[in-house]
C-alpha cells in the first residue's frame, strides 16, 4: 500500500476520508472536512480544479485557461488534515477497503467518489476518433489551436471549396454547451476572422448546429428554447434539428436523411456518461455509467463507499425520479449534504436524505444575450445575459480567477480587442495531420 508520508497528517487519530475527484462534488466535500476529525485525501488526475462552465470561453479564446481553473494544492495548503495526490484511479476493491491507482493502492475507511461525466458518443467509435470534445482544460486548447490553425491555413487557399470546408464549423448537441459554442464562434466570425484575417471572407465561415431533438435547450422552457434558437439565428448559426450524425472521417459528416457536410471540425456536446471506475459491480448503471446511490449518496450494495455529484445516480427523491441533473449545483449541494450526514454518522445520529434544491438554469449567447428561468420566471436579453455573468463570477472557486474573469471581459466588451489566441501547443489530428 502507498504510504501518504507525511509525518503530521499520518499521525493524526482520525478515520481515512479518500476523495476521488476534484470537481465541484469532491472539492465541496473536502472543504467542508477541512478541520474536522478526519483524515482526507484527495485524489485527482488532473493538478487543478476546473470550472467548467466557462470552458467553453477558453475553447473560443474568451479567457485563458488559468483564469478558469485552480491548483489543489494552493486550496489544501492551508489545511492541515487534507493531503493531495495526483493519479488516476483505475478500480477499487471494496472488501480490502483500497483505492487502485496508477501510482499505487491507497486504503480508506470512508470513500467518496465524485469523478464526474464523460463524453458520451453512445459507441460511435469512429466519430469518438475525429470529434474535438469539451469537458478539461486541454480540449478547450485544442479546440482554440484548431479553429485559429484553421483560420491560417485558410489564408493558403486559393480554392473556394477548400477554404469553405476549413472554416465549416459543426457543433453536434443542442444543449447549453452547443449552444453556447455556437453563439460564440459567431461572436468570433464577426470580430476577429473579419478584422483581423481580412484577406478571408469571413462570410465563407460557417456555423452549424446540429441537434436530434424537435428544439435547443431542451431541458429549458420552450419560451426559452424558442428565444435562444432566435438568437442564433440572427447571429447567423445554421440550425437543423430532427437531424442525427451518422459518421464523420475528419473530411466529411454524414447525416441520417443521407445528406453530407464537408468540414475538418466536428465539436461533439451531444451527451455525456459516468465516468466510471471498476470494482462496484451491479452498482454500476449500465446505460448512464452511473453508480446507484442511495438517499444519502451511499452506493448500492456498499457501507462505507459514497458517490456524489454527475456519477452519482440517485432515484429517492421525488422531485427526480429519474436522477439529479448532472449540473454544478446538484454536485455542490450532494457534496455539502453528504458532509453532514458523515458527521451526524460520527456523533452516533442518523443521516438524513438528501433533496436538490434547483435554483434554476440560464445560458449565454453571444454578447448581451442570454436566456434564464428560475421556477415560473422566464426571461432573456440584456439582464439575463448580467445574470449570467454576475453568477458565473461569483461562482469560481478562487478570488484570483473572479477578478481575472471579470477584467477580461470588461476588456473584451469594451474594446473587443483581446489577445487570448495564441497557438501555443498546436493541435494535432489524430488521422489527419
Ligand atoms: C462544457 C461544459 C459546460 C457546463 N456548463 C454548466 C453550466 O453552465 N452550469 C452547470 O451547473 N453545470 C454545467 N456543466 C456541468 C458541470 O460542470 C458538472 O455537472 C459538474 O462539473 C459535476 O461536478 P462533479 O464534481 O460531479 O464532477 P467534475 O466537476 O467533472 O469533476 C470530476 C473530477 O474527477 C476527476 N477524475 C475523473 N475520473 C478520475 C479518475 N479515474 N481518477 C482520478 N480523478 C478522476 C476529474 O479530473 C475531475 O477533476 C457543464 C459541463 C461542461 C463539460
Amino acid at each position: 500500500m502507498t504510504s501518504i508520508a507525511r509525518a503530521a497528517f499520518d499521525s493524526l487519530p482520525y478515520p481515512t476520508v479518500i476523495v476521488v475527484g476534484g470537481g465541484f462534488g469532491g472539492l465541496e466535500v473536502v472543504q467542508r472536512l477541512n478541520g474536522k476529525p478526519f483524515k482526507v485525501l484527495l485524489i485527482d488526475k488532473q493538478n487543478h480544479h476546473c470550472f467548467q462552465p466557462l470552458l467553453y470561453q477558453v475553447a473560443t479564446a474568451s479567457l485563458s485557461a488559468d483564469s478558469i481553473a485552480h491548483p489543489f494544492r494552493r486550496t489544501i495548503a492551508p489545511m492541515d488534515n487534507v493531503v493531495f495526490r495526483m493519479a488516476s484511479v483505475t478500480g477499487i476493491d471494496p472488501a480490502g477497503k483500497h483505492v487502485h491507482t496508477d501510482r499505487g493502492s491507497f486504503g480508506y475507511d470512508i470513500l467518496v467518489l465524485a469523478t464526474g461525466s464523460t463524453t458520451n458518443f453512445f459507441g460511435n467509435a469512429a466519430i469518438e476518433a475525429e470529434a474535438m470534445q469539451l469537458k478539461s482544460i486541454a480540449q478547450a486548447l485544442d479546440i482554440r489551436s484548431d479553429f485559429l490553425q484553421d483560420f491560417e491555413a485558410a489564408l493558403y487557399s486559393d480554392d473556394e471549396a477548400a477554404q469553405r470546408k476549413q472554416l465549416n464549423f459543426v457543433i453536434v448537441g443542442g444543449g447549453p454547451t452547443g449552444v453556447e459554442l455556437a453563439g460564440a464562434m459567431a461572436e468570433i466570425r464577426k470580430t476577429i476572422l473579419k478584422h483581423e484575417y481580412r484577406e478571408v471572407l469571413s462570410e465563407r465561415m460557417q456555423i452549424h448546429l446540429i441537434d436530434s431533438g424537435d428544439r435547443v435547450l431542451k431541458s429549458f422552457h420552450p419560451e426559452n428554447s424558442a428565444r435562444a434558437k432566435r438568437y442564433l439565428e440572427e447571429m447567423g448559426v445554421h440550425i437543423r434539428l430532427g437531424a442525427r450524425v451518422m459518421s464523420f472521417d475528419g473530411e466529411r459528416i454524414a447525416l441520417n436523411d443521407g445528406s453530407t457536410m464537408d468540414t475538418n471540425t466536428l465539436m461533439w456536446a451531444a451527451g455525456v456518461k459516468g465516468s466510471s471506475v471498476k470494482g462496484l459491480g451491479a452498482a454500476l448503471d449500465e446505460r448512464s455509467q452511473r453508480f446507484k446511490v442511495d438517499a444519502f449518496n451511499r452506493v448500492e450494495g456498499q457501507r462505507d463507499i459514497y458517490a456524489v455529484g454527475d456519477i452519482a445516480l440517485m432515484t429517492t427523491d421525488t422531485a427526480w425520479p429519474t436522477g439529479h441533473p448532472q449540473v454544478a449545483p446538484a454536485a455542490i449541494q450532494q457534496g455539502q449534504h453528504l458532509v453532514k450526514n458523515l458527521l451526524f454518522a460520527k456523533a452516533g445520529e442518523e443521516m438524513k436524505p438528501f433533496t436538490y434544491f434547483d435554483k434554476g438554469s440560464m445560458a449565454t449567447i453571444g454578447r448581451f444575450k442570454a436566456v434564464v428561468e428560475v421556477r415560473s420566471l422566464r426571461f432573456g436579453g440584456l439582464i439575463a445575459w448580467l445574470g449570467w455573468i454576475f453568477v458565473h463570477v461569483m461562482s469560481l472557486v478562487s478570488f484570483r480567477n473572479r477578478i481575472m474573469v471579470l477584467m477580461n471581459w470588461a476588456w473584451k466588451f469594451m474594446s473587443w480587442k483581446n489577445t487570448i489566441r495564441l497557438i501555443i501547443r498546436p493541435y494535432v489530428r489524430r488521422t489527419h495531420p
